[in-house]
């Protein structure tokens, strides 16, 4: 299949990469100039699960993409939310007819950007379990296992996503077909819309957050917000679910030293956030809906002042 991967960062690199191995014709397009220079001169490498690896992608800067002759039958979108719009502004030409593109990226109603350059019926919306990260400019570090439900927003359902799923699992990515995407996208973003904010907002990790004995009000509020707007838009969250799942983060054994990803781009990498597409996004479409969202809407401007004060790119 022909596949572009627009936005190679470390989900695209990780999609880009395991796409690529499986014999799929992949090209690579972003817009970091030093990455992609390191990946056409050295392929993309990565320590992908404890090997070594240096896989020859083509790799194209967005800026130059338009003279580029590749009809895709699928492009993959994993920019950073705000970068979206203008990704698809510079592939525009590539999405032809036929075209599916499909939509991985965390966060909230990314497909009202889509659907600006396709029609509904070529957009797969969907969520992903599987993680990644740069080590720096064309290197990936890619541990772990994952997996991908997806959607098609048309309406002829499953069969078109089909072909899509196939390819995905040739490539070992444990794709499945999803009847309510919508739920799972909120529920995920129920998780990214507290522990993300709130730890970059406190300089904390998850644990530490999580056994003050303010935590469960400030995340119960939260949820309660993302919950009533997700009920608006025929979403079903589990409240009590999301919130169990939430806590889990807190585990020191597991995963609760970590601080989330948010706080990696922010205060390690001086980097804008998606805030404006996770609580940001409640904050928009409460209005919208006439939903009160008090913490939703300190929590994004906190952000955006941390981003301020800190000079974030
Ligand atoms: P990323 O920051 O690694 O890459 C996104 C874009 O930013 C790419 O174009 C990349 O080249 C560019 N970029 C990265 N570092 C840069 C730097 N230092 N200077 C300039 N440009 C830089 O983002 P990602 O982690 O691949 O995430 C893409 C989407 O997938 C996001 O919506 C994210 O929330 C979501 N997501 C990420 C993970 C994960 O584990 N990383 C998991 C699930 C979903």
């Amino acid at each position: 299949m022909k596949i572009i991967i627009a936005g190679a960062g470390a989900m695209g690199s990780r999609f880009g990469l395991m796409l690529h191995q499986a014999k799929n014709d992949v090209i690579l397009v972003d817009g970091w100039q030093e990455h992609i220079d390191n990946i056409k001169r050295d392929g993309l490498k990565a320590n992908f699960n404890g090997e070594e690896v240096a896989e020859n992608i083509a790799i194209y800067h967005q800026d130059e993409v338009s003279n580029v002759d590749f009809s895709a039958d699928l492009v993959i979108l994993f920019t950073k939310a705000m970068q979206l719009d203008g990704m698809l502004k510079s592939i525009k030409n590539m999405i032809g007819e036929n075209t599916k593109v499909l939509c991985l990226l965390n966060g909230i109603g990314h497909e009202d950007v889509i659907k600006k350059y396709v029609p509904l019926s070529s957009i797969l919306l969907g969520n992903t379990m599987w993680t990644a990260g740069l080590e720096g400019p064309g290197r990936a570090k890619l541990f772990g296992n994952g997996s991908i439900d997806l959607q098609n927003l048309g309406t002829d359902g499953k069969s078109a996503a089909e072909e899509i799923i196939t390819v995905l699992n040739e490539a070992k990515l444990n794709a499945k077909y999803s009847d309510n995407i919508l739920s799972s996208i909120y529920k995920k973003a129920c998780v990214n819309g507290t522990m993300n904010g709130l730890c970059t907002i406190l300089d904390s990790n998850m644990a530490d957050f999580g056994e003050t004995n303010v935590a469960d009000n400030i995340v119960e509020s939260i949820v309660s917000e993302f919950a009533a707007v997700a009920k608006r838009e025929n979403a079903t969250l589990n409240v009590d679910e999301v919130l169990a799942q939430i806590k889990t983060c807190y585990n020191r054994e597991t995963i609760g030293l970590h601080h989330p990803s948010m706080y990696q781009d922010l205060m390690i990498n001086n980097r804008l956030t998606e805030i404006d597409f996770i609580n940001g996004a409640i904050v928009r479409k409460g209005k919208e809906y006439g939903i009160s969202t008090p913490y939703c809407s300190f929590l994004t401007e906190l952000v955006h002042a941390k981003e301020q004060i800190l000079g974030a790119k």
